[in-house]
């Protein structure tokens, strides 16, 4: 048995409106100092004062939020008394909402040991509402939050689906102003998200449909928003592309890429999406020299040769590498900046790190400790995978 499981979405280039005809009395929104200084906290205050709903703010999430950051948010909730909590950003918001929403209902919980096996009874007090703002994470869709161990130096993938937010609101017109480096960044993890979710040991019929679509708007999209930020369609349609890879790999997985993203985002911070999408057609390489992956379905769906699964495995990598370019988006560890000396010093705990990631075990093909320090390396020099 298996459950789908999707907040309610509302989207489109209007859709914060809807915010003014939720029911409720206090709103504690989370969120970071960029939303305040762009005036998106305003425009979310405006509308629940429409709705006849108080609401204060948290503005102090930073990029891959700390479990300390999520324990602060959640003391001021304690004190505020919420009935809705509303992540308002990008994933970092969005997760750093989710973690302290179940940490206001469960205070003697432990953040970092957020899991699906446990019962939280969320929804006693509060109810959530996610609005990206990045067309990236897909946190909006998923009952997912990723947070930061600064101690160790390890980012944790955590979730239950009780942390699935009740109202997605995408609404593109929040990413107009979105810097085209963190267009790229983010658009290259809605590409990795849908690619994982068709590819991953969990992929199932429901998520597929979500995968497949996902890409073709990706492909199609991505370079407009890049390279002209103020085009509206392609705003829109990488912002829907965003949540539904989010619904696509929140009722599936992900796989290496992630594991391997994760990794480097927390040891040599690097932000996530440059990250994980870095990785993908390293990670694609290697789990098609295993042979029997999907690849080549994909590569049919956004009409590349696809005669069978090798060359439909070469053309996507091919054409995943063509979008890098497209967009500036680094494809090797080196062009990140990152010093050899650097690299050879973090490569164990990168590896110990890939390791240790859940995601790994969702990966078509398994990668062992070794294959992990050879992936790492090959994605250093820019090598493509021959093993
Ligand atoms: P982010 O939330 O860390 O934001 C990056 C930067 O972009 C911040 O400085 C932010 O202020 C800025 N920003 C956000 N919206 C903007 C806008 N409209 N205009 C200008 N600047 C804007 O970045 P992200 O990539 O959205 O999220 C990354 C985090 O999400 C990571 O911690 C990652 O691990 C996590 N993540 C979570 C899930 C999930 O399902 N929960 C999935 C993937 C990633």
């Amino acid at each position: 048995m298996w459950i789908f499981n999707s907040p309610k979405v509302v989207f489109g280039d209007d859709a914060l409106e809807h915010l003014e005809n939720i029911q409720g009395h206090r709103a504690f929104i989370v969120t970071d100092s960029n939303m305040v200084q762009f005036g998106f906290v305003k425009q979310v205050q405006q509308r629940l004062a429409v709705a006849h709903i108080e609401s204060a703010v948290f503005a102090e999430v930073e990029p891959n939020p700390s479990l300390q950051t999520v324990l602060r948010a959640a003391a001021q909730m304690v004190e505020y008394q919420p009935d809705w909590i509303i992540g308002l950003g990008g994933g970092s918001a969005m997760d750093a909402a989710k973690a302290a929403w179940l940490m206001y209902e469960n205070p003697d919980a432990d953040p970092a040991a957020i899991n699906p096996m446990d019962v939280y009874t969320l929804r006693e007090k509060a109810r959530l509402i996610a609005i990206p703002t990045t067309s990236g994470t897909g946190s909006e869709a998923t009952w997912v939050t990723v947070l930061t161990d600064t101690e160790l130096g390890m980012k944790l993938g955590l979730g239950t689906p009780e942390l699935l937010p009740d109202l997605a609101i995408v609404d593109s017109t929040l990413t107009m102003g979105l810097p085209p480096r963190i267009t790229a960044d983010t658009g290259m993890d809605v590409l990795t998200h849908a690619i994982e979710a068709y590819t991953c040991t969990l992929r199932n019929d429901f998520a597929d449909g979500l995968a497949l679509k996902a890409t073709e708007l990706v492909f199609k999209y991505l370079p407009t928003a890049y390279a002209t930020g103020s085009d509206a369609e392609a705003r829109l349609r990488m912002h829907s592309a965003s949540t539904i890879a989010g619904l696509a790999f929140g009722n599936a997985m992900l796989g290496l890429s992630h594991a391997m993203g994760h990794s480097m985002g927390a040891v040599l911070h690097v932000p996530h999406g440059r990250s994980v999408g870095l990785f993908l057609p390293y990670v694609m390489e290697f789990t098609a020299n295993g042979g029997g992956t999907r690849y080549g379905e994909i590569a049919h769906f956004v009409h590349l040769p696809a005669d069978d699964e090798e060359v439909g495995a070469a053309a996507l990598v091919q054409a995943i590498r063509d979008l890098s370019a497209q967009v500036n988006f680094a494809t090797s560890i080196k062009a990140l900046g990152i010093e050899r000396a650097a690299f050879d010093q973090a490569l164990p705990k990168l590896v110990a790190n890939a390791e240790a990631d859940n995601q790994l075990f969702f990966n078509q093909r398994y990668a062992a400790k070794n294959d992990l320090a050879r992936l790492f390396e090959y994605a250093y020099e820019g090598r493509s995978i021959d093993f």
